[in-house]
C-alpha cells in the first residue's frame, strides 16, 4: 500500500426516512435560534412545510434558489435574511439551493442545516461554484461546509425517474474519479466502491418504480458516499471534460456528467487497473464503463452530447481548452485519444472494452 493522508469530514450526517422529524432539534445544536428557509421556486410548498415543522424557530423563507448560485440571488437572500433576523440557514432541496446556503455562509458564517432532496452531493464539500456576469468561478472555504445534514428518503420519493437518473449518475462520477485520484487513499476507496455499488443497485429499480423505499434508500446512501469522495480527494478528466462543456456550451450539469463519464472511464481503463478491479467488483460486471452507458440508457438518459444540443464543430475547440490547463489525470493527455473520446460522447457510441 502507498503512502497516503486522509482528512476526516467534519458534517454531522442523520440518515434515515423520516429523519426530517429531529430538524428542529438538529437547528438548535447549532446554536439556530432564528432560521431563514431556502429552496427553488419549484420547491416553495416544501419549504413552507418545513417552516411550518420548525415552528417558532423559522422566521422566513426564500425560494429564489436557482442553477449556479447567481450573486444577484444570494444578495436578495442576503436582505432576506437580515431583514428576518436570522442566525442560520435551513436549505431544502437541490444542488442549487444548497448552493445557495452555502454563499450567504461564506459571507456571514451562519451555521447550514442541509436537507438534499437529488443526490448532486454538494452537501457533503466545501467547494462553493458562483455565477456574475456569466461568469462562473469556483472557491474551496471551510465556511462553506454545512454543519449538518439530515438525509431524509422520504424527501427523495418525489424526484422524477429522468432526473434521479442522472443525478444519480453525476454522483457515481465522483466515486470513479476518487478511485484513480492522484491523492486516493484506501478510505476513500472503500466508500467510493460502496457508493457505487449501492446506486448501481438502486438506481434501476427506481426506473421502473420511483416510490421504491428500498432503492430509494440505496440511491440517497450511494449518494452521500459518493459526495464524501468528492469532498476527500481531487477530480481528473473526467470532470475537467464536463467543466469545459458545461463552460463553453452551457450543457446541463448532471446530464454532460452522465454522457461523459462511460467515456472517460473508457479513456482511463488501461491506466488505472486496480480502479478498474474495484468498479468491476463493485457493479459486478467486468465492463464497468460499458454498463455505466448502459445504466444510462436504462435510465432513459441522453447518452451523446448532440443530443445535449453541443454541437460537432465545437469538439476541436473542447479539446484545445482541455489541454490548455488540464487536471492531473492518471494517463497521459494527448491530443488525438482525447479527440477520439469527445467524438465518441459526441456521438454516444457504447464504449466497447
Ligand atoms: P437542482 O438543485 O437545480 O434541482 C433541479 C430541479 O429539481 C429544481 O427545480 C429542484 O427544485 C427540483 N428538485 C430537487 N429535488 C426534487 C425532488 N426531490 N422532487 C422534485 N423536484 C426536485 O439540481 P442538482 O442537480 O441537485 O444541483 C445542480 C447544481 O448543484 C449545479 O449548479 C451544480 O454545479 C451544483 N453542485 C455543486 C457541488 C459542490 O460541491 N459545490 C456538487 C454537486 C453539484
Amino acid at each position: 500500500m502507498q503512502d497516503f493522508t486522509y482528512n476526516g469530514l467534519p458534517t454531522r450526517v442523520i440518515f434515515g426516512s423520516g429523519t426530517r422529524n429531529a430538524m428542529a432539534a438538529e437547528a438548535e445544536k447549532l446554536g439556530i435560534t432564528r432560521a431563514l428557509v431556502l429552496s427553488t421556486p419549484f420547491q416553495a410548498e416544501l419549504a413552507r412545510e418545513v417552516a411550518a415543522d420548525l415552528g417558532a424557530l423559522a422566521v422566513g423563507r426564500f425560494t429564489d434558489a436557482a442553477m449556479h448560485t447567481p450573486v444577484a440571488v444570494t444578495e436578495d437572500a442576503l436582505a432576506a435574511l437580515q431583514d428576518a433576523g436570522a442566525d442560520g440557514v435551513v436549505s431544502v432541496g437541490g444542488g442549487s439551493t444548497t448552493g445557495l446556503g452555502k454563499a450567504i455562509a461564506l459571507r456571514t458564517d451562519v451555521p447550514q442545516l442541509v436537507l438534499p432532496t437529488t443526490y448532486a452531493g454538494s452537501e457533503m464539500t466545501n467547494i462553493l461554484g458562483q455565477t456574475e456576469g456569466g461568469r462562473k468561478t469556483t472557491l474551496r472555504d471551510p465556511r462553506v461546509q454545512p454543519e449538518t445534514v439530515i438525509y431524509d428518503v422520504d424527501l427523495t420519493l418525489t424526484l422524477p425517474q429522468g432526473l434521479s437518473g442522472t443525478s444519480g449518475i453525476n454522483a457515481i462520477a465522483h466515486a470513479v474519479e476518487a478511485l484513480y485520484a492522484e491523492d486516493r487513499n484506501p478510505v476513500v476507496s472503500l466508500l467510493a466502491a460502496e457508493g457505487v455499488a449501492a446506486l448501481y443497485r438502486g438506481l434501476p429499480v427506481i426506473a421502473e418504480d420511483a416510490l421504491n423505499r428500498e432503492a430509494r434508500t440505496d440511491a440517497l446512501y450511494g449518494a452521500w458516499l459518493c459526495a464524501v469522495c468528492l469532498a476527500s480527494t481531487g477530480v481528473a478528466l473526467h470532470h475537467k471534460l464536463c467543466h469545459v462543456l458545461g463552460g463553453s456550451f452551457d450543457l446541463p450539469h448532471a446530464e454532460t456528467h452522465t454522457v461523459v463519464l462511460p467515456q472517460a472511464l473508457a479513456y482511463n481503463a488501461p491506466a488505472v487497473p486496480e480502479a478498474m478491479a474495484q468498479l468491476s467488483r463493485a457493479m459486478g460486471t467486468p465492463t464497468p464503463a460499458a454498463a455505466l452507458f448502459d445504466l444510462a440508457v436504462t435510465m432513459g438518459a441522453e447518452t451523446s452530447l448532440e443530443a445535449l444540443g453541443m454541437p460537432e464543430s465545437g469538439i476541436e475547440s473542447a479539446v484545445d481548452i482541455t489541454l490548455e490547463n488540464p487536471y492531473w489525470n492518471p494517463r497521459e493527455l494527448a491530443r488525438e485519444p482525447i479527440r477520439d473520446t469527445l467524438q465518441a460522447a459526441w456521438r454516444g457510441d457504447r464504449p466497447e472494452l
